[in-house]
């Protein structure tokens, strides 16, 4: 009987589950899309019952669609956006307040009030973190202050916070287990990466009870298993990672020194730093990668909140295009940008500038801009924002990268890629299965349970599509220059 590891992919925009079959190829998928919710402007919320109900529909697709019997799935790895920040009432099930996504800049103010009160230091030592509105710490903090009621409730151990993670698991085993792993545990402004455990003292500087936090257990490990109310069988759940992690894992960057991107919808540059905490001279962020048999691996990661996002913002908003894979033919109509910049600061800007205010803009429209003008700056602009956060990451690593693994929705762009490596002058290599951070919690579930025998066993399944060299005779020198000039006005403006 043939068996099948089931990845849980709860990310930013849609809920998915992928099997993969032994040699890592997946069999089947379902998705679906879930709501955003804008209920003002910087604010980014969703519905955490919604993100529940389109996983377990999911998963149930891709059993029924697949025709496997459940007793065949040897575990579940799950993987999701991270710092995304879900309170629940642990006898009722339900969330006491809707769910804030990482891209929620509500607490900009809060994280103004932390630097002023020159808590930087402290949180970077400890955490790995800048202070942003990104990460759940200040999100929590938000939802037990905006309302008394809830206060005291978390008070008095009735409420459980979780990231996405923690909140499907949470319900996947039936109100049993409340875990997360480190990988998660890193992105809560409340986890000490050094000590591996949840922070005293960040606690009471934001006000946190310790009693709504989950258990943190490895990420690869048999930790919980699905009650078996929902498939007759009780599942071990084995592998959990976030999914910027999971995508590093999945790359098989399991060496110190390897790096990736994902382009989904934002862009997350991630490399593997080893055993060790690299503290960033130049705004990255420390984080952990994974914790295997108690071990800690580190990462450096620099973001980009507004990637993929762009391309939803030109067909949903501008109308531009129907679909997201029509922006490279829109991009190809033109042989340039015609003059165009697009700052894609849609969330603020994240790394390296840390700027909650700054807007999107675009520069350089003249009676001759096209659509396709637009669409080709959107995509420059992605590359140009990883070309940023790769330019400091060289130099905390002290080495010049010389190719990048990519993966996400929009790496499947081409032209995208093709712009990536010329304004990078590094090769650009893109994997079969773009499905990586499925493929990463794969296999850290899989190498629990032995269904894969080790690390470097895995390394034959790890196939390559397509890589793309720099091509010379682009324009990427004024590319770049009118870039740095127009984001530092954009930058002063703000000030
Ligand atoms: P996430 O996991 O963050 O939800 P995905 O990795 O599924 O994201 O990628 C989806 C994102 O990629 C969307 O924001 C979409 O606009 C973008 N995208 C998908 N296909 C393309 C394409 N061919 N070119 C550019 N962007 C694309």
């Amino acid at each position: 009987m043939n068996k099948y590891i089931l990845a849980i992919d709860a990310g930013t925009t849609s809920s998915r589950a992928i099997l993969f079959d032994k040699n890592a190829e997946p069999i089947e998928i379902a998705q679906y899309e879930f709501n955003q919710i804008f209920p003002k402007e910087g604010w980014v919320e969703h519905d955490a019952l919604e993100i529940w109900n389109t996983q377990l529909k999911a998963v149930r697709d891709v059993i029924n669609n697949s025709k496997i019997d459940p007793i065949q799935i040897d575990s579940i790895g799950i993987t999701n956006q991270r710092e995304t920040t879900v309170i629940w009432n642990k006898k009722t099930g339900k969330p006491v307040f809707n769910a804030i996504v990482w891209q929620d800049r509500r607490t900009a103010d809060f994280c103004d009030q932390l630097k002023k009160n020159n808590k930087t230091e402290l949180i970077q030592n400890k955490t790995g973190l800048v202070i942003d509105a990104y990460f759940s710490g200040t999100k929590i903090k938000w939802i037990l202050d905006n309302d008394p009621l809830i206060r005291s409730q978390a008070n008095s151990g009735e409420l459980l916070f979780g990231t996405i993670d923690t909140w499907l698991i949470w319900n996947l085993t039936n109100g049993k287990s409340h875990i997360t792993d480190p990988s998660n545990a890193s992105r809560t402004l409340l986890y000490n990466i050094k000590e591996d455990g949840w922070d005293d003292e960040l606690l009471s500087l934001f006000d946190i009870p310790k009693n709504i936090l989950p258990k943190v257990v490895d990420s690869s490990s048999t930790s919980a298993h699905i009650d078996d109310k929902f498939f007759g069988v009780k599942i071990p759940i084995s592998g959990i990672a976030g999914d910027q992690q999971a995508a590093l894992f999945g790359q098989l960057c399991t060496e110190q020194g390897d790096i990736k991107n994902t382009y989904g919808t934002g862009c997350f540059c991630m490399m593997n730093t080893g055993k060790t905490f690299v503290k960033s001279k130049n705004k990255m962020l420390s984080t952990i990668a994974w914790r295997i048999d108690g071990e800690v691996t580190y990462a450096l990661e620099g973001s980009v909140f507004v990637a993929g996002a762009l391309i939803q913002w030109l067909r949903d908003k501008l109308g531009i295009i129907k679909n997201a894979s029509e922006v490279e033919n829109l991009a190809k109509s033109v042989d340039s940008n015609g003059g165009i910049t697009f700052i894609p600061a849609l969330s603020g800007l994240a790394a390296p500038y840390w700027d909650p205010y700054a807007q999107g803009t675009i520069f350089g429209i003249t009676r001759g801009t096209e659509n396709g003008h637009i669409a080709r700056a959107a995509l420059e602009s992605i590359a140009l924002r990883t070309r940023d956060i790769i330019i400091e990451m060289e130099k905390d690593a002290g080495i010049k990268f010389s190719s990048l693994k990519v993966d996400g929705g929009a790496s499947n762009n081409d032209l995208l890629m093709q712009i990536q490596s010329n304004l990078l002058n590094t090769n650009v290599i893109r994997p079969k299965t773009t499905e990586t951070t499925a493929l990463g919690v794969a296999f850290l579930a899989g190498l629990a349970t032995g269904f894969w025998k080790d690390i470097p066993s895995l390394k034959n399944l790890w196939i390559k599509d397509r890589s793309f060299q720099p091509n010379k005779e682009t324009d990427t020198d004024k590319i770049v220059e009118l870039w740095i000039k127009r984001i530092n006005n954009l930058l002063k403006i703000n000030e």
